[in-house]
Order: structure tokens, then sequence, then C-alpha cells
């Protein structure tokens, strides 16, 4: 027997009918003999409703009161589940975050799971029945309801599955797996059908939701097994583990399946709209300056991704520094570097929030040259502009105009030869957002 840990996103219990949909597929897994414990998103996009709804009473909401609202979301759907897979004969009991042993922080929005302690899950399980669990929540040390940081029902799963030393992590939404691009923009993306731990951190680092940044980071690290698939298909999706991947390799002739196995140089193509530029201008080229501005930017709590600092002008000895970060972290910086400006010197900041980034993945790069003149050369073919540039060894990313981001993810993903010859890749539903 198998124990099982199936996480549902919020596209896959939209509605009742989704709800039945999804109790039904629980009860079969359940049936068949498998020990299951379910993890469950808010439906739809109940979590960006109660966020807008937040933001009508105050721009500035105290972050415990935000924590409890949204939880909400994952509480009304954890419930109706448990109440449908009821209904199909199969005994069902939901818990909060709290109630299964979810032990956080206490940094409400983006709070880290310090422990799993499982008890209630445990016996739920020995008494045969199937496990609910809201997704995205714990609760604190000092005993206050948290959240993980959106997306976080993942890491919520992948979490319970290592606690419970799960044989599975499976990992349910509205695409067949994960493809070597989004699917809402490369029609003719193509599904992994493997993908190592290394590689699905780079891709979800550089905007691949999919799956969230954190469950990969704790799924490394406990070793655990991740399967992403569609609840809306009975497809195989795409594996996600320790071991080779079976990236593309763009100089493999089509075909030549054994060749892109061994020697893999591509996974995928993501893009990022999450984030915007801020450029602090005229700064006085001397020692210690850019230390000084992101000791600045870190205190804001900002979490900083591109840094560029342009070549001072020998006349003046001035220069700029360019960084970007996640909009939601903008308002707070700014305040932060114009409180210090006549310490720091700078003439002024500007604030560009219409900015993507678009970045190629793979773990073969760093072996192969002309990666980068490839891409730059397909965006320059495409009359995208390149705005800043950065590199890891496994991944390179730039920054584009916004609207031209998903133009830009075309082209890559053509120029390295990723398009699929097995026709369109299905988004089953959601809205994208
Ligand atoms: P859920 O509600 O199930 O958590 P998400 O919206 O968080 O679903 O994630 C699934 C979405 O991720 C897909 O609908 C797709 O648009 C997007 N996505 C982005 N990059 C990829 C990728 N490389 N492969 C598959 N889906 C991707
Ligand atoms: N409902 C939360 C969100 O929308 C968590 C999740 O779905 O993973 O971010
Ligand atoms: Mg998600």
């Amino acid at each position: 027997m198998a124990l099982v840990v199936q996480k549902y996103g919020g596209s896959s219990v939209s509605d009742a009918r989704s709800i039945k949909r999804v109790a039904k597929r629980i009860a079969e897994a359940k049936r068949a003999g498998n020990d299951v414990v379910v993890v469950v998103s808010a439906m739809g996009d109940t979590t960006d409703e109660l966020l807008e709804l937040a933001e009508e009473i105050s721009p500035r909401p105290p972050q415990r009161e935000m924590d409890i609202l949204l939880t909400a979301g994952e509480r009304i759907s954890m419930s109706l589940l448990a109440m449908a897979i009821d209904k199909l004969g199969v005994k069902a009991k939901s818990f909060t975050g709290q109630q299964a042993g979810l032990l956080t922080d206490a940094v409400h929005g983006k709070a880290r799971i310090v422990d799993v302690v499982p008890h209630r899950i445990r016996q739920t399980l020995s008494k045969g029945q199937v496990a609910i669990v809201a997704g995205f929540q714990g609760v604190s040390t000092s005993n206050d309801v948290t959240t993980l940081g959106r997306g976080g029902s993942d890491t919520t799963a992948v979490a319970l599955a290592a606690g419970l030393d799960a044989d599975v992590c499976e990992i349910y939404t509205d695409v067949d797996g994960i493809f070597s691009a989004d699917p809402r923009i490369v029609t003719g993306a193509r599904k992994i059908d493997r993908v190592t731990y290394e590689e699905m951190l780079e891709l979800a680092a550089s905007g691949a939701k999919v799956l969230a940044l954190r469950a990969v980071e704790y799924a490394r690290r406990y070793d655990v097994p991740v399967h992403v698939r569609s609840s809306f298909s009975g497809k195989t999706g795409t594996l996600v583990t320790g071991t080779h991947g079976d990236a593309i390799d763009p100089n493999a002739s089509t075909g030549d399946q054994e060749e892109a196995m061994e020697d893999p140089i591509i996974s995928g193509v993501a893009h990022d709209s999450s984030e915007a530029k801020i450029t602090v201008v005229g700064v006085p080229d001397t020692l210690g300056q850019a230390a000084r501005i992101f000791e600045v930017v870190a205190g804001a709590g900002a979490n900083i991704d591109m840094i560029v600092q342009n070549v001072s002008v020998a006349a003046t000895g001035l220069t700029d520094i360019s960084f970007t970060l996640p909009h939601g972290d903008v308002r707070s910086t700014v305040a932060a570097l114009n409180a210090v400006k006549s310490e720091l010197k700078f003439d002024e900041l500007e604030i560009d929030e219409e900015i993507g980034k678009v970045s190629l993945v793979g773990a073969g790069m760093k072996s192969h040259p002309g990666i980068s003149a490839r891409l730059f050369g397909a965006l320059r073919d495409a009359g995208i502009n390149i705005e800043m540039i950065s590199t890891s060894e496994i991944r390179i990313s730039v920054v584009t105009r916004a609207d031209n981001l998903d133009d830009a993810v075309r082209a890559i993903h053509s120029a390295f030869g990723l398009d699929s010859s097995e026709g369109e890749a299905v988004v089953y539903a959601g809205t994208g957002r």
C-alpha cells in the first residue's frame, strides 16, 4: 500500500462541479488501496479576490489580519471537498494548516515552515480515512495563523509528503505537466517527462509558476519525488527528482532521442512579469556606494534579482545603478532610498513597472558555447531590445519591455528548437492569473 499526497490547485476546484470531479479522483485513489492525503488550494481566483477586497478596506492592512483573511479561501475548499468525498461513500476529514501540524516562523505573508508534526493526519489515515489539508497556511510559534506566500499550497504538499514519508507527492493542475515554456504563451511547448530539482529550481525562480520555488527547494532537501500532472486528464505528467532530466538538445536531429537523453542542454524558457526596475541615477562612483545602497534596500525587506551598474561618466564621476525587484517591494524600497538621498548623493530614482524577464534554463548550457549569442540573435531578429542581462551556470535571463515579453518567449523557444511536433499543449482551465 502506498502513501500518496495529492495537491489540487485553485483551477482544479474552481466550482462545485470541479470539486465533485476531484472528489471522484481522490475516492478512486483511496479505493485502489492507497493512504491518501489531499492538500487543496482556494477555489479559482479566490485569493486574488480576497486581496482586492482587503485593498478596498485599507491599502496597508495589518499583516496578521491579512493572513487570517487569506487562509479562509483554503478553508472553504477543504470543507467542501471533504463533503464531496463523504457523499461518494469514502470517509474524509478536513484540517486547517494549524490542525495538520504545519509550524512556521512568524513572518506573516511569507512564513517559512519550521516543523511538520502531522499527528492528526496520521490518526486519520490509521482509521482508513482520507485527510484533507488546507494549503498555504500554518501556525507560528507565537500561535498566530500564517500564510506561506503565493503558490504556497505546493509547499504544504511537499512538506507533508516529507513529514509523512510519502511515496510520492502529486501536484494536480490545469496543464499536463511541466512544459518547455508556459503553454498559455507557446502553444507548441513540449511536455518534459523528467526534470531535476536543480533545473526546476531555476525554472521556478525564473517565473515558471507551475511549481512554487519553495516547494522545489523543500523537495530537493528532503528528496521528495514530485509528479506534476493534470487533474483534467489521466496522462502521466512530469517527474521532478534528483536524477537526470530529459532536457532537450537543440543540436540533436529530430527523432534522435537517445542523443538528447545523453546530452541535455535546455530544459525550457521561463518568463516573469512580476518585477519592476528601479534605477538610482547619478550616484557618485566612490568606494562603498553599492554596499550602502543595497544595505538600505535589504533593510526595506526587498528581494533583489538582477543588478546592473553602468560605467561612470568620466567628466562627472557619476554612475547609474539599476536593479529589479518584485512589484510589491517597490513602494517600501523607494521610500527607504529617498530617506537617505542626501547621504548617498544621488540625483533621482527612476521607477519602471513595465518590464518583463525571460530566461533560458538548462543544465547542459555551461559546456556549450554560443548559447547566449543564439538567444540574443533570436531577440534581435524579433526586433526586441534587451535592457539587462544576467547569467548563472545553467540560466541566461534578459529584461525586455513588458509588452514584448510573450514574443520574446516564443522567439527564444523556436530559436532553440523546442517547438513540439506532437500538436498543441492543452490548457484545461484557469485564468492564468
Ligand atoms: P494551480 O492553480 O494548479 O496551482 P498555477 O496557475 O499556479 O496552477 O500553475 C499552473 C500554470 O502554470 C499553468 O496553467 C501555466 O499557465 C503556468 N506555467 C508557467 N510556466 C509553465 C511551464 N513551464 N509548464 C507548465 N505550466 C507553466
Ligand atoms: N491560494 C494561494 C494562492 O493563490 C495558495 C495556492 O494556491 O497555492 O497563492
Ligand atoms: Mg500554483
